[in-house]
């Protein structure tokens, strides 16, 4: 899931990216997904793991088919998956009907994953997974979503990147399950393993992944110093802010700027920095602390 300036780019059905790794699309296009959602069959051999599942288009398994086709692939080795939204867990159960039993391996979100109803392997930070020509070792960075896993493909030094860093776009804080301080240190960390491609969640490949880590870290405090700012202007609630911030922005994108400038402010608060008076996000008075 990113915030909405992705809609209108396109990217083939079936790609191949490395000689590890092959794209296929999911098939959901929209305004919070841009093109859809990559899954990726990963490794060499005639079975291969596959990484996320898209949100569970019926046409996704005809697209799932035709990237086995053009690599050889002769069937599926396990499901392994970065996250549980719905956009990339959604597929699951259409994936097992067409495939047959498969494990599929997550890190546990206690209160979400019951509603997909499958039986799942749970694995966490560390968690190595492998396969013929491929070894994915996991790396837990949650702020996008708690049970977050990103994977280094050791054999390149490259990073299946989930939803923390994408292709187009900058990443959403969802109110329910995100959180942006875990989110900057999960960069921090992602930053640390120095990758070098990354494959993100939506949008096209990133060849430079340091850069772009290093980008969607710059971005992150530039708007925190206007928020900062802001606040130091006597703006006091978020609405007002988003107006101030976001004046170059369509009206349409300010609900979604609203839910980053509250998270920004819900970090700044965790960390002692700002204060609110009323609980609800959007209608409290914030000030500095
Ligand atoms: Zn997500």
């Amino acid at each position: 899931m990113s915030a909405p300036v992705m809609v209108g780019m396109k990217l083939p059905d079936v790609d191949v990216w490395s000689e590890r790794v092959v794209v296929a699309l999911g098939q959901n296009p929209g305004v919070f997904t841009g093109p859809g959602t990559n899954t990726y069959l990963i490794g060499t051999g005639p079975q291969r793991i596959l990484l996320d599942t898209g949100e569970g288009r019926p046409e996704y398994l005809d697209v799932l088919e035709r990237a086995c086709a053009r690599a050889g692939i002769t069937g599926l080795q396990e499901i392994v998956l970065t996250h549980g939204h719905p956009d990339h867990m959604g597929g699951v159960r259409g994936v097992l009907e067409r495939f047959g039993p498969l494990r599929v391996s997550k890190l546990g979100w206690p209160g979400n994953d019951e509603r997909y109803e499958l039986e799942l392997t749970p694995i966490g930070d560390g968690a190595r997974l492998s396969t013929p020509g491929a070894t994915l070792r996991a790396v837990h960075a949650p702020g996008h979503a708690q049970d977050h896993l990103c994977f280094v493909l050791e054999e390149e030094g490259s990073l299946f990147s989930g939803d923390n860093v994408l292709g187009v776009g900058t990443t959403v804080i969802p109110a329910h399950g995100g959180d942006l301080l875990d989110y900057l240190r999960s960069l921090e960390r992602l930053l640390a393993e120095s990758p070098g491609a990354i494959y993100p969640a939506h949008g096209p490949r990133i060849a430079d992944g340091k850069s772009k880590i290093l980008e969607y870290l710059a971005h992150r405090r530039e708007r925190e110093a206007q928020i900062l700012e802001a606040l130091g202007q006597g703006l006091t609630r978020i609405p007002d802010m988003v107006r101030r911030i976001y004046a170059s922005y369509p009206e349409a994108l300010h609900g979604a700027a609203a839910m980053s400038v509250a998270s920004h402010l819900r970090k700044l608060e965790r960390e002692g920095r700002v204060a609110r008076e009323g609980a609800e996000l959007l209608a409290a008075h914030w000030r500095l602390a």
